[in-house]
């Protein structure tokens, strides 16, 4: 029986989803004003893995992921470029989901975007309104949180004073109420700006979604996710919109994946350790990073630094080494019935783990131990073809949502005109020519070679 932990309930609970077999899911997705840093991929790979676990416990999932294209970030950077949010929301929208397949990330169903459901937030506004649950001020309009009795449910936290519960200072806003958050606000030179029944000028950023859930989704989902930051105040107030308008129970079970920091402090461009998800790929693999995030339980805050990578990398270098060794076994002969043994109750005990609300950390150690002892029986013993097969269809359906191994073994060998490359490249470096070097290594990845400056000199290693 799977078991999910929810955070509304601060319980593990059975998993039964509103209709049978069929799952509902969102996840808050990326304000598009820059590339992808590690957080994201930490919490869409995360979720990522649960999803296609879902799906391989036979369920039927529609998986949503909303981009966030209007923005009080989107404006500023648009700005600055001097580009229009539209421009800026293309690029790296498009930047995001080449990141997402590279990590191997699978498609959402729906990735909707607040510049194309304009029309759909209006609507809900107009119903908050219409029940009383929101008015209009000089400069936009607002939720009013004391008409949501069941306010705080979610995160726990009662509404104080001094909190604002919006992402942006807003307190020179004449609102009744300082906990009051912002639906849309009313246009301001510069700034995009829609036609609506308030006026021109853009939704806040809550109503979005709570707008697209209904949209894609229906008024009842199953599973909503996001990181742990976003209990409070995104999704306390996405329940308070939404229920608002429907008296009915907006989301089932509310999945919060933990926190990513770097070298134990918040990432933030001014204390220099933000890391883009473009960074992360020039020095690590990305079934590395996959693979690291695949054995921290998606609930755990993380902390990501060079050394763990290290020692992720390691490890994932010895389970491919195995694999590899698996797939070279030649020896004929009939299956032996104890492999068989060690692969069911690997099934048996990976599975029970995942199903105690997707404890990937526990469930990793079934993988070893079966890598453990079909070592052991086959240097006892020699194993056999079938075997050999068996226990590669094995890791083969788990890779279905890991998403990590490979089968398939490429020889690590270079030609003589890229090993020369890579010197010329070195040398550049030694002369400080960035930029050149810069232009090898590109060429390099593009047939499939990554490179990796360590002190003892240039690694290099091919793609899987
Ligand atoms: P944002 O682009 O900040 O709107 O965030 C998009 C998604 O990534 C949300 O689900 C966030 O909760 C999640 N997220 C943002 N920063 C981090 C982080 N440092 N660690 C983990 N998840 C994050
Ligand atoms: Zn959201």
């Amino acid at each position: 029986m799977l078991k999910v932990k929810n955070t509304l309930t601060a319980k593990k609970e059975p998993f039964k989803p509103i209709e049978k077999g069929k799952i509902r899911m969102y996840v808050c997705g990326p304000t598009v004003y820059g590339p992808g840093h590690i957080g994201h991929a930490r919490t869409y790979i995360a979720f990522d893995i649960i999803r296609r676990y879902l799906e391989y416990r036979k369920f039927r999932v529609k998986y949503v992921v909303n981009i966030t294209d209007v923005h009080d970030d989107m404006i500023k950077t648009a700005n600055e470029l001097g580009i229009s949010i539209f421009e800026l929301g293309k690029k790296y929208s498009e930047e995001f989901f080449k990141e997402m397949k590279i990590l191997k990330v699978k498609q959402a169903d729906v990735y909707p975007r607040v510049t194309e459901e304009i029309d759909e937030i209006i609507k809900l506004i107009e119903k908050l309104v219409q029940k009383k649950l929101a008015y209009e001020t000089d400069d936009g309009v607002y939720f009013k949180v004391e008409k949501f009795s069941d306010y705080g449910k979610l995160s726990g936290i009662k509404i104080e004073k001094g909190k604002t519960g919006t992402r942006i200072q807003t307190d020179k806003y004449e609102k009744n109420n300082v906990q009051d958050f912002v639906l849309w606000k009313k246009a301001k030179p510069n700034e995009p700006a829609w036609d609506s029944p308030w006026g021109k000028g853009r939704p806040g950023w809550h109503i979005e979604c709570s707008a697209m859930n209904f949209h894609h989704l229906g008024e009842q989902i199953d599973i909503h996710c996001g990181a742990e930051d976003l209990s409070f105040p995104h999704h306390e107030n996405e329940i308070a919109q939404s229920e608002g308008v429907t008296g009915k129970q907006f989301v089932k079970y509310w999945m919060h994946s933990g926190f990513l920091n770097v070298n134990e402090k918040k990432m933030s461009k001014s204390l220099g350790n933000f890391i883009t998800i473009p960074e992360l790929l020039k020095t690590t693999d990305p079934r590395v990073f996959r693979f690291f995030v695949s054995g921290l339980h998606y609930r755990s805050p993380v902390n990501f630094s060079a050394k763990q990578i290290k020692k992720s990398e390691k490890t994932l270098k010895k389970l491919d080494s195995f694999l590899k060794r698996l797939t070279e076994i030649k020896k004929t002969g009939s299956e032996n019935k104890k492999v068989n043994v060690l692969i069911e109750n690997a099934k048996k005990g990976f599975e029970k783990e995942m199903d105690d609300d997707f404890n990937l950390p526990n469930a990793w150690a079934y993988l070893f131990e079966l890598e453990r002892e079909t070592n052991k029986m086959e240097q006892e013993k020699g194993l056999t073809k079938k075997d050999a097969l068996n226990v590669l269809n094995f890791f083969k359906k788990i890779n279905s949502f890991l998403d990590i191994f490979q089968f398939e073994f490429k020889e690590q060998k270079l030609s003589q005109e890229e090993m020369k490359l890579i010197k010329k490249r070195e040398n550049l470096r030694k002369e400080k020519k960035w930029d050149e070097a810069d232009n090898i290594r590109k060429l390099l990845a593009k047939k499939g070679i990554l490179l990796d400056d360590t002190q003892k000199g240039t690694k290099w290693r091919k793609e899987a």
